[in-house]
């Protein structure tokens, strides 16, 4: 048989594990929170950037164009805005025709917005690298954290179920002790359950042998004195003029349902 563990071990390892769940709960759940903000942060800024970057690219064919058209209307030798491997170039006029100098003012100022908006958006771009950089080491701490309150959750869970189990064993060893104490110590009756002693003296069997188990009273030398008593009658009579808590009551009439005369109905 396995050593018996005081209670109040388990109770404390109980309230401890049941304390560490519900904390690990709370966190992993703020874990969680954050980690959905993170992501949806990424997301916005990624999406940002790629909007913005694909409203410059359309700029940029629309640049080359509009030059190219106006080249045309207005019989330029060149575009003034040209394309050398994706990107825009301008070829400023100071000197010129007229048409040129027209040309070169209408496309000056659309090409300097285009510029600084390609500008922004390579700052906007490395700030959100460095933001998705951030992001994403507090991510992988998150995972890190994540895991091992897991952990820690499962190893409070199985202490819960330890416990569990713990208060079980002791609870059957305790009904044990109670069976075997009844058993052994026959210092009550095994029928009446009133205490042996000078006033309530054992039963003797008729040819003068004592009887360990009954008192005079419940037992007369050869049989019971009241063949057809009943283990609830004989309950409430010990009951009778007694107080006593309802749990008590309950633990008595375990106590009574395993008396001698009452479980096996031998003498
Ligand atoms: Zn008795």
């Amino acid at each position: 048989m396995l050593p018996k563990l005081p209670n109040y071990i388990f109770i404390t390892l109980f309230t401890l594990a049941v304390g560490v769940v519900s904390f690990t709960y709370v966190q992993i759940s703020k874990l969680g929170d954050r980690e959905s903000e993170l992501r949806k942060g990424q997301t916005v800024s990624n999406q940002a950037a790629t909007d913005d970057l694909q409203q410059l690219k359309q700029d940029f064919n629309f640049l080359k164009q509009f030059s190219q058209d106006l080249s045309t209307k207005y019989r330029l030798q060149n575009p003034i805005i040209t394309d050398r491997e994706n990107n825009l170039f301008f070829n400023h006029k100071l000197r010129g025709t007229k048409s040129e100098l027209y040309v070169d003012l209408r496309l000056g100022k659309l090409y300097k917005d285009y510029q600084t908006r390609l500008a922004n958006n390579i700052i906007l771009t490395r700030k959100m690298d460095l933001n998705n950089d951030f992001a994403g080491k507090e991510l992988f701490s998150i995972n890190e954290d994540h895991k091992f309150l897991k952990d820690l959750q499962t190893t409070a869970l199985v202490i819960i179920l330890v416990v569990v189990i713990g208060l079980i064993y002791n609870l059957y060893l305790h009904e044990k002790y109670l069976e075997s104490h009844i058993e052994k110590k026959n210092e009550n009756c095994q029928s009446c359950f009133k205490m042996l002693n000078a006033t309530v003296p054992f039963a003797t069997f008729n040819d003068g042998t004592p009887n360990q188990y009954y008192c005079a009273q419940c037992f007369d030398g050869l049989s019971f004195t009241e063949p057809h008593l009943s283990c609830k009658t004989a309950f409430s009579r010990f009951l009778a003029g007694k107080k006593m808590s309802s749990l008590a009551k309950v633990k008595y009439t375990k106590t009574f349902q395993n008396l001698r005369r009452w479980k096996m109905g031998e003498y």
